[in-house]
């Protein structure tokens, strides 16, 4: 079968209707789109794409399971190496990461490997039922301060290794950047909130309002026999030059 040149195309809202809402602006591929995208991988020998993602999720192996109709299945492959699928299928620049490796856009245009991550974490996280069964406790305790992109990623890799993890967020909402960086119509809150709810399923404690350095230190969590804190506080504040002129143009 001639391989298709082209990406397929993700539906997106109409425009118009999109000039008057701030819903988000992509729809996603149906079962059908996944499919005939997912028959434009070649299975390369060498797997490149996979070295362009910077978790190295199994591209590949992910994709043959969408061809083959495990999406279900697709979806697990993709979480044994990243907690956040949902959001990295739509805000990770994938033209520059996996796709911009992707042996087919030497001659054509690569496969959408963002749109297939997407379809895969969307596909369960609407249609799932099945309760998480969280990891076997390894007796390990880990502090992990901020609850934005580093803090959430860190906190489901440790907590599928057993560790008992805590992270503590200074924010009323966990997400970070992603809730506050990225406007809905291209992420939408709720879709952070459903891998936020996962990392619970999987044993994950999250506590927001706590400033760590404030209503506790570093040194208190060690008290409090935390054995490791991983930091990923963010750069929530603006670090101005004192330049004159900086705060003009309603930058900040
Ligand atoms: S490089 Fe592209 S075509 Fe090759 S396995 Fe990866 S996604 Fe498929």
């Amino acid at each position: 079968m001639a391989i298709e040149p082209k990406k397929n195309i993700m539906p997106t809202q109409d425009p118009k209707e999109r000039a008057c809402n701030f819903h988000e602006v992509a729809l996603g591929y149906d079962l059908e789109t996944a499919q005939r995208e997912a028959q434009r991988c070649l299975n390369c020998k060498n797997k490149p794409c996979i070295e362009g993602c910077p978790v190295n999720i199994d591209i590949p192996g992910f994709i043959d399971l969408i061809k083959n109709g495990d999406i279900e299945g697709a979806y697990k492959h993709i979480s044994l190496s990243s907690s956040l699928p949902a959001v990295c299928g739509r805000v990770c620049p994938q033209e520059n990461q996996c796709e911009k490796l992707c042996t087919l856009g030497k001659k054509f245009e690569p496969v959408a490997i963002g749109r297939l991550e997407r379809f895969a974490a969307d596909f369960h996280n609407n249609s799932c039922t099945s309760e998480i069964t969280p990891p076997e406790k390894n007796g390990h305790k880990v502090a992990i301060v901020g609850a934005g992109p580093s803090g959430l990623t860190c906190a489901g890799d440790l907590a599928k290794k057993g560790y008992d993890v805590t992270v503590f967020e200074a924010l009323h909402t966990p997400g970070g950047v992603l809730v506050y960086g990225i406007p809905e119509f291209r992420l939408p809150k709720s879709i952070v909130a459903k891998e936020v709810e996962t990392l619970r399923a999987l044993g994950v404690d999250i506590q927001t309002n706590v400033v760590i350095g404030k209503t506790l230190t570093v040194d208190e969590l060690f008290d409090e026999g935390y054995e490791a804190v991983f930091i990923g506080s963010g750069a929530g504040l603006p670090n101005f030059m004192g330049i004159p002129g900086e705060s003009l143009n309603g930058v900040y």
